[in-house]
């Protein structure tokens, strides 16, 4: 189940490059990073890290990640990952990667250990080159052990992830009874938890009347939810539409919709993995 929700994600995203064109080259470039993240989580599974460190995760506050990456199991394979992105990457971020790649080690552990404290409230950016390629690869490490968790989700109605407090990179409308309920899914860790559908995750706002939706013809089964009170907005993919999407991968394949809703001075509550 867990390790076929990385096969969906790849699977979706090659049937949005054939349905949307203007989005094939991101969309190519997420199915090798995916497939990448594939490989490293069943590595991670393959591991048991959560045995190794339980103890810690047994002890670390509810809503906040742990503190310590687990640095002789990650750092072996980051080679590999930048190889990876240095072959299939835009220039912009194959060089960064090739830059870093040449450097080693004990950069690498600098940047994840100051990436990895700052990861809940991390936008990732086009600018942040070496912020961006850190978040890629620890992201399913965070989904990992998110996965594997015991902890008690904390308060659900939160406009952060329970899991780690990470921002909601979108929103997911799934059946329930005749109509839909909203979930939220967390940019770092990937855990999905409930969340008011009329309410703003950005600032709080529940007047009708401050929050926008916004949807075009083009793709049904997405829609922008824009505040005209703190003017952040978020993408919701909705399932009771379109039972094959993929949030994530929606999400990134939209593009469009980040135009139409930057051209209305929107701004995204939190940029997706690629840093779009
Ligand atoms: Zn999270
Ligand atoms: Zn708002």
């Amino acid at each position: 189940m867990i390790a076929s929700k990385w096969e969906r994600r790849i699977q979706r995203a090659e049937e949005l490059t054939a349905a949307h064109p203007f989005a094939a080259e991101v969309l190519q470039f997420y199915r090798h990073i995916a497939g990448f993240q594939k490989a490293l989580y069943a590595y991670l599974e393959s591991s048991r890290i959560e045995q190794a460190h339980g103890h810690e995760s047994n002890h670390r506050a509810a809503g906040s990640l742990p503190q310590h990456l687990n640095l002789p199991l990650l750092l072996p394979r980051f080679s590999e990952f930048l190889a990876t992105v240095e072959k299939v990457a835009p220039q912009p971020l194959a060089q960064p990667a090739a830059r870093l790649k040449a450097q080693g080690k004990n950069q690498w552990e600098t940047l994840f250990k100051s990436h990895w404290q700052s990861a809940p409230s991390f936008q990732p950016t086009s600018e942040h080159t070496e912020g961006l390629l850190a978040w890629m690869f620890l992201q399913p490490y965070a989904e990992y052990l998110a996965d594997h968790s015991e902890l008690a989700p904390r308060n659900q109605a939160l406009a952060v992830c329970p899991f780690c407090s990470g921002k909601p990179v979108v929103g997911v409308l799934r059946p329930e009874g005749d109509g839909a309920k909203r979930s939220l899914i967390c940019s770092m860790c990937s855990t999905e938890w409930n969340y008011g559908r009329i309410v703003c995750p950005a600032c709080g706002e529940q007047t009708v009347e401050k929050l926008a939706i916004y949807t075009a013809s083009q793709f049904p089964e997405v829609r922008v939810e824009a505040c005209d009170t703190c003017h952040y907005y978020i993408k919701t993919v909705d399932l009771t539409k379109n039972g094959r999407a993929v949030p994530v991968v929606d999400e990134l394949a939209t593009i469009p919709l980040n135009l139409w809703a930057q051209e209305h001075q929107y701004i995204k509550l939190q940029p997706n993995l690629l840093g779009i």
